[in-house]
């Protein structure tokens, strides 16, 4: 790979919230199986991206493909704003069956994970008739206004676009390279409240916030766990406060952490509402939001609908995905695999010290790559890794420049996972070797 390549890719990176020009690879693909894509010229890759974890069961599996074709023989679309129809409302009762909260729910239905998230604020608004909305830095919410203003990764999602939806605050994410190495987990997670909190007593009434929004793994923020003893804080401040507590599952949902949903890996933490998509319908455009019934219950009718929600078909794939994951096992799964990426990559990271960090949660990682003598993140040695894994056969991309996004489909064997470790291997070794 050409130096001129790696400099293009840099480019593209600094535009990446501007999003539809980003390109990483200069490949068209042509089909998928499992873990594998392959492009119009033949050349195969393992998928470590998962279409930004949107495929959770690999490309066309043949139980999503089979439901997708039988359901569009039999009823493509109507919309629910006149009509129900049985795909969807089964659909709903097996969402009721796994959402991560007790007591009864109900389902609104979207097309993307953008609008699942401007439903939350709708919801949480009407319901506790309160304007204020408390969401993080560094997160990642979606690309329509709501959730656009919700976010915190990057300017230039907003550049040019404001002014944005009034009564958002941002307070700060406690992402782990934020703690300072002498620093005791309990200081980090004690300041980072007092942060927290410092808004509540300065400008803003928390009984006028009506909900808090997180993502308790941050997806584009670096695969990054809220540590357990913070959200336990804020969710406690939130129920003293009459506050909703909302969680993004947009990217770590659906079994990609080994649990259904990233929240269950907090025990005792049950949200209000939760936002779903990506590999909800692996990969068709789907959305739901999950709340408690009281809650969904406080908009009228034509306040959050969209004419293709809840479209049958989508409906149909995302029963489907349901049943590969259960009769699949792919919660497990994701927990034995990854407890196997995460043992290869700490390894890597013992030997070669421009890892900087690892972090895996089922098959669900973020991996640092920094300058060896600073400890600063290179960006330069990620796009060259990348680039080089590509060559090597496989397709993974970086966050915030500098981190490793793993996340491969939850169906991707272990021989394909001994095969991606080789490809890093080589890599790695390359890079280390000064060769890249
Ligand atoms: N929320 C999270 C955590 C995401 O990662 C994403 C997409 O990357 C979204 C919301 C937006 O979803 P969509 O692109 O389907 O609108």
């Amino acid at each position: 790979m050409t130096g001129s390549n790696h400099q293009l890719l840099a480019q593209e990176n600094d535009v990446f919230a501007t999003c539809a020009r980003i390109k990483y690879f200069d490949v068209v693909l042509d089909h998928g199986k499992g873990a594998v894509l392959t492009d119009v010229e033949g050349n195969h890759y393992l998928d470590l991206l998962a279409s930004a974890s949107a495929t959770n069961t690999g490309h066309a599996h043949p139980t999503v493909v089979k439901a997708i074709q039988d359901q569009a023989a039999k009823l493509t679309q109507y919309t629910p704003a006149y009509f129900a129809n049985s795909t969807t409302a089964k659909l709903a009762k097996r969402l009721a069956a796994i959402a991560p909260m007790s007591g009864p729910v109900e389902v609104a239905w979207g097309n993307s994970g953008s609008d699942a998230n401007d439903a939350i604020i709708k919801f949480a608004r009407a319901y506790t008739g309160r304007q204020y909305i408390v969401s993080f830095t560094g997160a990642y919410h979606g690309s329509t206004y709501g959730s656009l203003t919700l976010s915190g990764v990057s300017l230039n999602m907003t550049r040019k676009l404001g002014p944005l939806l009034p009564g958002v605050v941002k307070v700060p994410f406690p992402s782990p390279w934020e703690q300072e190495a002498d620093e005791s987990d309990e200081h980090f997670v004690n300041r980072y409240f007092k942060a927290f909190k410092e808004p509540f007593e300065t400008y803003l009434p928390a009984d006028e916030v009506a909900v808090i929004v997180i993502e308790a793994i941050q997806g584009d923020g670096g695969i990054a766990m809220m540590p357990p003893a913070f959200m336990q804080k804020i969710y406690d401040f939130a129920k003293e406060h009459g506050i909703l507590f909302a969680v993004d599952e947009v990217n770590q949902g659906m079994g990609r952490t080994g649990k259904w949903w990233s929240i269950q890996n907090f025990p005792g933490i049950e949200p209000d509402m939760i936002s779903t998509a990506k590999s909800l319908a692996s990969g068709l455009p789907l959305s739901a939001v999950i709340g408690r019934k009281a809650i969904m219950e406080s908009l009228g009718a034509p306040a959050n609908v969209y004419t293709t929600a809840g479209n049958p078909v989508t409906s149909a794939a995302a029963l489907a995905t349901i049943d590969v994951i259960e009769k699949e096992h792919l919660l497990a799964r994701s927990q034995k695999l990854g407890a196997k990426a995460k043992a290869y990559f700490e390894a890597a990271k013992e030997k070669y010290p421009f890892i900087g960090g690892v972090r895996m949660y089922g098959l669900d990682g973020g991996i640092d790559i920094v300058n060896p003598v600073t400890g600063a993140p290179d960006e330069e040695a990620t796009t060259k890794l990348i680039y080089r894994v590509f060559e090597l056969g496989a397709i993974i991309i970086s966050l915030r420049g500098n981190i490793l996004r793993f996340q491969p489909p939850l169906v991707i064997t272990e021989e394909q996972l001994d095969q991606v470790f080789k490809i890093f291997d080589q890599a790695f070794a390359e890079l280390a070797a000064g060769k890249l």
